[in-house]
Parts: C-alpha cells; structure tokens; sequence
C-alpha cells in the first residue's frame, strides 16, 4: 500500500511545494477526486471535464491536455499498485507574489495524488448516516459559485465544524435564499410518495457525478425524478433521505437533526438504488 504524488509529470512519495503557490496562499485553486475499480480510475471522463469548466470558471489555464491526464493518472496509479487507490487531481494558480492578483502567476502546478483507499465503514450503509441541517449557508452562486469545484472550501470546512459539534456525520446546507442545497462533500437526495427529488442545480450546488448517474438509473428504473427548489420543511415529509459522492457512492441518512427518517432504516428506494449504482459502477469499461 503505497502513496505516489506526481507532480507537473515527476513521481513522488512526498513532493513539496512553494509556500507562494497562490493555491496554498489562496485556495486559488480547483480540483477533482476519483474512485477506482478493479484499481482502474472510473469516470475519468467525466472528471476531467468538470475540471476543465472549473478551470474555465476561475479563468486558469490548465497547462496540460486531457490524454495527458489521462496518461499520468494511469502511470501514477499503476507505479502506487494499490488494491483501489483514492485519486486527487489538484491544478494551482502556482506561484506568485505574496498578492490575491493572479497575474504575477505564471506556471500553474498540477498534482495527482494516489493514495490506497480509506472505505467509510459497513455500518454506514447497513444503519444510515445523522446528517444535520446547519446554519452556514452555502456560499451564493454570484459570489463563488458553488458549480465549480475549486480549492477554497472554507465554507463547507465551517459547515462540517458545525455539524461535529451536533454529533452528525454531516451538514446539510441551505441556500442564503432558504432552499436546501448540498452536503459538505454530497449531493442530497429524498424520496417522497415514490419520486426522487433532489435540489436544482440553480440552487447553488456542484454538479455531482454520483448525481448525474444517480439521476440516470433512477429514471431508467421507473423512478421518476425532479430537480428543485425545496426549503428544509419538504424534509419532514421525506420517506427517504440519501447522499451521494464519488467515495461514499450512495450513503442512507436515517436521522435528520437527531430525529428519524421513517423507521430510522435505510429505505427500499434508497437500497434499491445503491444496488443499481454498484451494479453500474463495476460494469464500467475504464480505458
Ligand atoms: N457536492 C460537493 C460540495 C462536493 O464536494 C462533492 C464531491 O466532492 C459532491 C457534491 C459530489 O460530487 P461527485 O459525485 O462528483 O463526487
């Protein structure tokens, strides 16, 4: 089990960086993390996509092409020989002067960390998660867009601080306008008289790629689907309640703020889906 950082092309263990780089000084950065199957990556696609419009929304030219990406993070994952290997795409502003303009910034530094995977553990799936509804709102998409995946996360950082305190697993935000929006690293999902609802990406939410597929089967399956704007009472009449990202893939939450979902087990809808997911998940033909 091994830890392998390449950085800008050069593989490392433990490859250090500026203290100028304005992604440290800044979180003048974006990023993406990536699941494997079989230790192959999944999805990659579709990551490296949403890194280049991030990239596209903090205006940051990232200094490689995708078959690049493509190439490194495969080497990268190969030379580490992980059983499954956590992926973490980081693109930097690089350095610069000590100075929030990103001008004096010219070569942008490109890390891909594998490392073995940590699993959330097996009681998670089989009792469900406690998520609790927080009073750090999500950031508004006019300030910094929830939509684009940077490195500045302070905002769920304080979300999560907040909802340790609770005793919850994690925090679920609300928009400045009041709707629900997402979890610190999650999509949400409910379920209420047979349809899957989940926030709109209007409300200010990044577009998740466990949310895309989730969306997909979901429909494919006769479970019909609606994205929108919901404040946090829809919750109290939810059947069902699930989170969703790339690690934890389709996660139960059986208690809301302490107080349980139905009978307080991960529901039909819920168990359903996370076994089409998984299903999906390991029929993908990586390349
Ligand atoms: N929302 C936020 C804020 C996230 O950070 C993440 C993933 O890190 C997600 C949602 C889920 O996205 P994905 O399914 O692409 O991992």
């Amino acid at each position: 089990m091994t830890q392998k950082i390449n950085f800008n092309g050069t593989i490392e263990e433990d490859p250090h960086i500026s203290v100028f780089d304005h992604g440290f000084l800044f979180g003048d950065s974006v990023y993406e993390v990536i699941a494997t199957h079989n230790n192959k990556p999944i999805f990659l696609t579709e990551h490296l996509n949403r890194l280049t419009n991030s990239a596209k929304g903090i205006s940051l030219a990232i200094p490689y092409d995708q078959q690049w990406f493509v190439r490194e993070v495969n080497r990268t994952v190969q030379i580490a020989g992980n059983e499954e290997s956590y992926i973490r795409i980081i693109v930097t502003r690089g350095v610069g002067d000590i100075d929030i303009d990103p001008s004096s910034c010219q070569n942008p530094n490109v890390l891909i960390y594998v490392t073995p995977i940590k699993e959330y553990s097996p009681d998670n799936y089989s009792k469900g998660i406690n998520v609790a509804l927080v009073s750090i709102k999500r950031n508004p998409k006019e300030a910094l867009n929830p939509g684009i995946k940077t490195g500045n996360y302070l905002n769920n950082v304080l979300a999560k601080m907040e909802a340790n305190k609770l005793g919850a697993k994690d925090a679920l935000m609300l928009s400045p306008t009041g709707y629900l929006t997402e979890c610190t690293t999650s999509n949400i999902f409910f379920v209420l008289s047979g349809r899957v609802l989940t926030p709109s990406l209007d409300c200010g939410i990044l577009r998740g790629i466990t949310r895309d597929v989730v969306i997909q089967l979901s429909k494919e399956n006769g479970l019909p689907v609606e994205e929108g704007q919901w404040p946090p009472e829809t919750l109290e009449k939810a059947d069902e309640i699930f989170i969703t990202g790339t690690l934890k893939k389709i996660m139960p939450v059986t208690q809301l703020d302490g107080r349980s979902i139905s009978d307080g087990k991960p529901g039909p809808v819920t168990q359903k889906l996370m076994r089409l997911y998984e299903k999906h998940f390991k029929s993908i033909d990586p390349f």
